[in-house]
């Protein structure tokens, strides 16, 4: 045990175990995804692809994503952005294995050249955070996939939480408009796969995609770790 443990032992977020965020028993809690849904429509599409007529009104191919967004990785997540314990997103990022990752490897080819862009956080939320969960993600994924990451997004202070509103016709209208394009950057063409920590409506996403294609994108994906 180093010092650092000793003088700041880890608590398991589930159960209060001493040693580990996410004790062994915990762990086992999180539930890979194995059934896709279109994020549009929410019914069920191989792959989660979306749906070739919802593609009209959301112009994400597909939303990738690797855990059940049940009520332990709500825990997890919440945990990781207010309690800014980043150490909680490395731990289980650590312990990922190869079969939570077999849904995504699916995809390996039709991602390939893809960038890898994580949802930005606001100038102001990352000073207090210190660190944007999404990129951290975004990182991980690029490691994973062997692809780049970008940063063509750049995000207005911010609004209202997104997570403060349940209906989703409040939480696209709230988030309208915030993310803007990094001058000087050109993605025409460019294949794009869009990294946030958890996809619930999509709202967020989905105004990511809509810059990005305003801008003469190509195809646009989505990826997270949970929805
Ligand atoms: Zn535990
Ligand atoms: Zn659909």
């Amino acid at each position: 045990m180093s010092l650092k443990d000793l003088l700041y032992p880890k608590f398991c977020v589930g159960c209060g175990f001493i040693g580990a965020y996410i004790c062994p028993k915990c762990f086992k809690k999180i539930t890979p995804i194995i059934r896709g849904v279109c994020l549009w429509c929410g019914k069920v599409s191989g792959d989660s692809l979306t749906h070739p007529g919802c593609l009209q009104r959301l112009n994400i191919v597909a939303t990738v994503s690797i855990f059940e967004y049940n009520p332990f990785m709500k825990k997890i997540v919440k945990n990781v952005k207010y309690r800014l314990a980043r150490g909680i997103l490395d731990e289980l990022l650590n312990n990922i294995t190869p079969e939570h990752l077999e849904g995504l490897l699916k995809f390996k080819k039709v991602f390939s050249g893809a960038l890898i862009q994580p949802i930005p956080l606001s100038t102001s939320k990352l000073n207090t955070r210190g660190f944007n969960q999404a990129l951290i993600l975004a990182k991980f994924f690029s490691s994973v996939l062997g692809l780049k990451t970008a940063n063509y997004l750049t995000r207005k202070n911010n609004v209202t939480p997104q997570a403060e509103l349940k209906s989703r016709r409040e939480r696209y209208k709230n988030i309208r408009g915030v993310f803007g394009l990094r001058p000087g950057v050109r993605i025409r063409d460019k294949k794009i796969i869009i990294v946030d920590d958890v996809v619930t409506t999509g709202a967020t996403v989905y105004e990511a995609s809509r810059i990005l294609k305003s801008h003469g994108a190509g195809e646009i994906y989505t990826l997270s770790l949970s929805r």
